[in-house]
């Protein structure tokens, strides 16, 4: 039986992220936490019975207590990292689903994780679709001379561009080490209106809306012709299976592991 603990308990990813856990075999939810911890049942807030985990308001108590293999975290990029590193400090392997953590924090918690040798897993993207999408463009990219990113996202997300994006563009550039950025429109009549370009070259443009999920479409161009790529997470639930994975496979990890794809079998 692996123990977990759930960080962002009460948001969106959080809370499907607990009935996941509750509901595998192998799997036992320990503790929950959110800044907003109301004291109130898991098991009760998903619309069941008490499972006897209150959700709690106190990450560094709730570790030292409940003493979880692992912590699973969908919080916010602000709070994500000194998360990350509470569980490491306490030899709990970290699984991090927050997008928007920066590269130096990513590095900060490698170093940590390398130190006391624990393992975790930090994905932008659990979606094992999503994951495919990008390989699918990294093999594409050599073909054509040109691509642009677009992702489009419910309106509550914090970060723009999305972390999927931002690695499907490294991707890209690490593949073909070059990509022009593509034609200079002469007149820009709104600032910004050609998107933000990464590293001198791929443009990526983010869409915010209601109504949406997580989607991803990779556009390249060449003579006459254009391939699109795109991925749609139409709920939540698309994320669980590379979740659980994750937390199964870092039980035999000793560092940070960086994408789900790291996880996933050739
Ligand atoms: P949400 O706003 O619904 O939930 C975030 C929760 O975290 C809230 O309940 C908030 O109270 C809580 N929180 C904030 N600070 C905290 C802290 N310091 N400690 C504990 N809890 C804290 O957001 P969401 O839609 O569930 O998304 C959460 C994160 O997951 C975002 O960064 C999002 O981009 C990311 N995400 C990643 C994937 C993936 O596959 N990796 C998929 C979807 C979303």
């Amino acid at each position: 039986m692996i123990n977990v603990l759930v960080t962002g308990a009460l948001g969106k990813m959080g809370r499907e992220v607990c009935k996941s856990v509750i509901m595998a075999g192998d799997l036992q939810l320990v503790g929950a936490v959110d800044v907003r911890g109301e004291e109130q049942d898991v098991g009760v807030l998903l619309g069941g019975g008490e499972i006897g985990v209150p959700v709690k308001n106190d990450l560094a108590e709730e570790l030292s207590q409940k003493r979880p293999d692992v912590m699973v975290d969908f919080t916010v990029p602000a709070a994500a990292a000194a998360n990350a590193k509470a569980a490491l400090y306490r030899k709990v392997r970290p699984v991090v689903g927050t997008t928007g953590i920066s590269a130096e924090e990513i590095k900060e918690i490698m170093e940590i994780a390398g130190e006391n040798g624990t393992g975790g897993v930090i994905a932008p993207n659990f979606a094992i679709g999503a994951v495919l999408m990008m390989k699918f463009a990294v093999q594409a990219a050599k073909y054509f001379p040109c691509v642009e990113i677009i992702e489009l996202h419910h309106d509550q997300k914090l970060d723009a561009p999305s972390g999927t994006a931002l690695k499907t563009a490294q991707a890209l550039m690490e593949a073909r080490g070059d990509f022009p950025p593509g034609e200079r429109t002469a007149i820009e009549k709104l600032p910004g209106v050609r998107g933000g370009c990464f590293d001198g070259g791929i443009r990526l443009h983010s869409v915010r809306l209601p109504g949406l999920v997580a989607h991803q479409e990779v556009i390249f161009g060449g003579v006459g012709q254009t391939l699109t790529i795109r991925h749609d997470s139409i709920s939540r639930e698309s994320f669980m299976p590379g979740v659980l994975l994750a937390i199964r496979r870092v039980m035999n990890l000793e560092q940070i592991v960086f994408g789900l794809e790291s996880l996933l079998c050739e």
